[in-house]
């Protein structure tokens, strides 16, 4: 896994979707890279959560890609995809606060709004 602060072209991709995404802000993955910028915490159940979208993409470029824009257009993609990586995150933390803090993340209009707050808590446990 590398580590980059200064985004990749692919980030203006995802604000075609999400225009009111901030680049400092977020963190994305593309192939076997991570970019985030310096001011972002990044505890060991963050990493977990952007290794799995690493393995989801193969840590490979091209297929991150394509990865990517699935993500972009696929509201159950994208649903699917950040389950995955919120469950292991959750387990990794096992703190109930990590618990609230990525189901408000995860029922918010970062990604679209894809389900309820209490429906993120749910899922994420399963
Ligand atoms: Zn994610």
């Amino acid at each position: 896994m590398e580590n980059k602060t200064k985004k990749p072209w692919i980030v203006h991709l995802i604000k075609l979707k999400f225009p009111r995404i901030v680049d400092d802000d977020i963190i994305m993955v593309w192939g076997d890279t991570v970019y985030k910028s310096k001011h972002i915490d990044f505890p060991n159940h963050l990493v977990a959560h952007e290794q799995v979208h690493i393995k989801q993409q193969k840590g490979s470029k091209l297929y991150g890609l394509i990865w990517l824009i699935g993500y972009i257009f696929s509201n159950t993609f994208r649903l699917n995809k950040e389950l995955e990586a919120y469950r292991i995150q959750y387990r990794i933390s096992g703190d109930p606060k990590v618990l609230h803090k990525i189901a408000t993340d995860l029922s918010s209009d970062i990604y679209g709004n894809l389900v309820s707050f209490d429906e993120a808590v749910k899922l994420i446990k399963q």
